[in-house]
This record gives structure tokens, sequence and C-alpha cells, in this order.
């Protein structure tokens, strides 16, 4: 059986105006994809409760003599401080919750996800006091300079792959510069989002400057629609954020839209090829292929084709997959029932297009439970205009392809719809800065795969979204831009 938790799992409220309150929705269940229990029940958001949210948020931002707008930069910055305290201070208990609602490796939500959550706070922490805006030289008779104001309510809605982070990369610079937020988190994993609203409150967070409002596609809905949001940030697949541009059209909201991917992770014969076998297998199993940026086209030079493979394959064996709250796992289950039948469609419609499943390729039983876990699958002889090269499968699903040099590779690895990232394994400095400069994606990765920093901004090209999160750049989205004029 996979093992008994000791993290709290109680029902889900919402988080409305510092108070915790009944959704008018039907509450739903959220399950544990490594057993296929029901953990908890959640409260769904109706359109009165999403209306309730904005308007807290609303009136937290808009009041100027209320605690959020009084209080001074550093003081915000401390807030978050304590925050990013509290999230370190309850780490286990939140890496729990996150691998029992979303089947992550606990070695993933403990090692990666929580510290860099509390990283992100006490990176945006900092720039609470260094949000300015600048004097310029006009005409003599006049003082003219710029002030960055906080946009006003920010609608924050996050997919399910990486629950309390990407919620984090959009509340980090929100609150840092002074907006207030209504956050719906994923309907498939909301427990650390909630958990993380009991913190903040802990913190001291006055009330309305974080609502919580769990649900699923309507709730999103009605919050991208509500005209008291003044931006929305979103985070997931490519078609939900082609709506949310649209719906957010009528009243001009600001928008910025984190999707989807199918990355190319280019390794050429000159590589250190061991180091560039672990990169192409940590590129697509961590965090169960279900990563934004997982480097799910991997392109090999044909000179090295049969050695790399081969070493894949036999690496990929030693991948240990199972119950994610065992700290050995480092592949666990996939997020739910229907994420595991799309992953298993589309290894079929690659054994149908005549691609070869080198390895995996079907379901696992993990002791017997009925979670949602699939072999890690890596599938040879792929061209790129099948399927499984072109669509974001977003599961432990390779697709292996083979190229002759730069020019070609640049150009296979562009034909795409998504620009998100891309990895080059090469020893030849020449090639690795040419193909940066060729490859459309939001980051390059040279010699490594993965890696992210709070201080790195991190977006896309094409269709996988516009705006950055992380850095100093995701300021610029979190504030508006004005000139003031003073005649002397
Ligand atoms: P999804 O688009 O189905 O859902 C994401 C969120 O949007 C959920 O909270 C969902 O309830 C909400 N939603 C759904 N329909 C909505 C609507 N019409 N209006 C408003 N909200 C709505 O995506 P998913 O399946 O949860 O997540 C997987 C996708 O997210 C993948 O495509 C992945 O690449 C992408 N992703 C991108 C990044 C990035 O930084 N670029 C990071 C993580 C995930």
């Amino acid at each position: 059986m996979i093992a008994a938790t000791k993290a709290r799992v109680s029902p889900g409220k919402l988080l409305i105006n510092g108070q915790w309150v009944e959704g008018s929705g039907r509450a739903f269940d959220t399950v544990n994809p490594a057993t296929g229990e029901v953990l908890t029940q959640v409260a769904e958001a109706g359109a009165r409760d999403v209306d309730q949210a904005v308007l807290a948020a609303r009136k937290a931002f808009d009041d100027m003599a209320g605690p959020w707008r009084k209080m001074s930069a550093s003081e915000r910055g401390k807030m978050l401080w304590r925050i990013a305290d509290l999230v370190e201070k309850n780490i286990d208990e939140l890496a729990e919750l996150e691998t029992l609602d979303n089947g992550k490796p606990i070695f993933e939500s403990r090692y990666v996800d929580m510290p860099m959550v509390a990283d992100v706070f006490r990176y945006y922490a900092g720039w609470a006091t260094k949000i300015h805006g600048e004097t310029v030289n006009t005409f003599n008779h006049a003082f003219t300079y710029t002030l960055r104001d906080p946009v006003g309510v920010v609608g924050a809605i996050v997919a399910w792959n990486f629950p309390l982070l990407l919620a984090r990369w959009k509340r980090g610079p929100a609150l840092a510069c002074g907006n207030t937020v209504v956050l719906k988190p994923a309907e498939q994993t909301p427990l650390t989002a909630l958990r993380f609203g009991e913190l903040a409150l802990e913190a001291g967070l006055p009330p309305g400057v974080l609502n919580i409002i769990t649900g699923g596609p309507e709730t999103g809905a009605t919050l991208v629609k509500h005209p008291g949001v003044d931006k929305v940030a979103f985070t997931g697949s490519t078609s939900v954020g082609k709506e949310i541009m649209r719906s957010s059209a009528d009243t001009l909201k600001r928008v910025t839209l984190e999707l989807g991917g199918k990355s190319p992770n280019i390794v050429f014969a000159d590589s250190a090829i061991d180091s560039a076998v672990k990169g192409a297998l940590n590129g697509i199993f961590y965090g169960k292929g279900e990563v934004c940026c997982a480097g799910s086209r991997l392109f090999v030079e044909k000179k090295v084709e049969d050695e790399f493979l081969t070493k894949l394959v036999e690496f990929s064996k030693k991948i240990k997959l199972g119950d994610p709250l065992d700290p050995k796992t480092r592949l666990g289950a996939i997020v739910s029932q229907k994420q595991m039948e799309t992953v298993l469609g589309y290894i079929d419609a690659g054994r149908k297009e005549g691609a070869t499943v080198l390895t995996g390729g079907k379901r696992a039983s993990v002791n017997g439970d009925q979670g949602y876990f699939i072999e890690p699958t890596i599938f040879g002889g792929v061209k790129n205009e099948m399927k499984i090269a072109q669509e974001e499968i977003f599961g432990p699903v390779l697709a292996t392809l083979t190229f002759d040099d730069v020019e070609q590779v640049a150009e296979l690895a562009n034909n795409n719809i998504y620009g998100l990232a891309a990895a080059v394994w090469t020893n030849d400095i020449k090639k690795a800065h040419q193909l940066s400069r060729r490859l459309k994606a939001g980051t390059v990765w040279i010699n490594t795969y993965g890696l992210m920093d709070a201080a790195l901004p991190f977006g896309g090209y094409k269709q996988s979204g516009f705006g950055r999160e992380l850095g100093m750049h995701a300021i610029e989205h979190y504030t508006e831009l004005k000139t003031v004029w003073m005649n002397l």
C-alpha cells in the first residue's frame, strides 16, 4: 500500500476577505493519483463567491487608508519574507500535501518545489523596495518623471503540475508591487494553495489582499470576465490561454500567458555523452513529464544515434517508479485518470504512426493499487511531422529524432507551434552560441536541462505564451508606468 500520510488533509473552503467560507457551488473531490482514493472535498466557488472575492481584493486595493495601501514598501518586503519563513517552517507538511494531491515524488516536492517557493518569495521581498520610476530631462519649465503603480486586482489562474510553485511565481511579484490577488488553483491540486492561505494569514497579510477560490474551468472563466479584475496572470494550456485572451478583450485586461511547450533537446556527437543521456532523461522524466518545459523532443546527431539510444534506454530502466511518498522514488503517479488516458492515447498514436517503442509504453501497477502510473516511455524512429513530435503530451513519453548538422536541427527544432525552452549538448562553443541565437525559445540550456532560478526570467515564444515570470522583468507585468509632468 502507498504509505499513510502524516499531513493534515481537511475539507477545503474558500478564502475571501481573510475569512474561510463555504462555496455556493458543489463541493468536489480531490484525489490521490497514487491510489485513486479521495483525499478530501473542496468547495467550489460559484459566480457569487467569485464576485465576493474580487470585491474583497478591490476594496483592499482601492482603500488608500487601509492596511495594505498604507503599508510601506519595506514593510511589504518584510511581509513576503515572513511568508517565506512560514513556508520553510511547514515545508515537510506542504511537500507531503503536494505529493499526495499531484502524485509527484516527495523528493521533488520536498527538495526542489518547496525550497523554490520560499526562494521566490525572498527574491521578491527584496524587490519591494526597488520598484521605481525615473526622472527625465525634458523642458526647462517642467519637472518630469515616471512612477510605477501597481496594476490593481490580479486574477491568478494556475495549472496542476507545480501547484504551489506556479502560484508563487505570480503572487511573489504581484504582492511585492502592492497589488491584491484572487487565486484560482487547479481543481486537481488545490490543497497546498489552501494551506498556503492559512500561512499568509498567520504572517499577517491583511484581509482581502490574497483571496483563494477553488473550482474548475467555470470558476476560472467567471474570474477572467469579472470587470473588477485588472490583470489576468495565467499558467495552463495553450487552448485555454487563447480563450482567456479572447474573454479579457472586452475589458482590455492586462494578460500574461505561460502556456504549453514541446521543447527540443539537441545532442551533438561531440558532447559528453553520459551527461547528455542523464540530461535527456531528467528533461523528460522529471515531474513525470508533466512539465511545461519538458525536453519532449530529443534530437540526436546521427553519428551517435545507436550509442546514445542504447544508453538512454539502459539508464531509463533504472529510474525508480513507485510510491510518490517513498524518498527513493523518481517517477510518481500521473495527476489524474483523465491525464493518464490522454498520455496512453498519445502512446497509441505514436505506434499507429509507425514510431517504435524502445522502452515502456504502458500503464504500470504499483503494489496492486489503483494509481495512475505510466512506465517511462521512449519512442525511436520518430518523424518531426508525427503527432508525438508536434503535440504536447504532458507525460513521461519521449520522442527521439536524428539530425546531421546545425542548419538541419535548427530548422527541425523551430518547426513547432511552441517556443518555451530548448537545450543543446555540445563541447563546441560556437555551435552552442549559434543555436542559442537560432532557437525560438524563451530559455536555452547548454549542457544542462531544466535549471531555474528566481532571478532568471521564464516564459515563451510563439504559442507558448507571452510575458515573463521570475526575475526583474516580471515586475513590469505587475505595474503600470505613469508619466508625471510638473510645470515649474
Ligand atoms: P488547463 O489550461 O486545462 O487549466 C489550467 C487552469 O485554467 C486550471 O486552473 C483550470 O481550472 C483553468 N481553466 C480551464 N479552463 C478555463 C477557462 N475557460 N477560463 C479560465 N480558467 C480556465 O491546463 P492544465 O491541463 O491544468 O495544465 C497543463 C498545461 O499547463 C500544459 O499545457 C502545460 O504546458 C501548461 N503549463 C505551462 C507552464 C509555463 O510556465 N509555461 C507551466 C506549467 C504548466
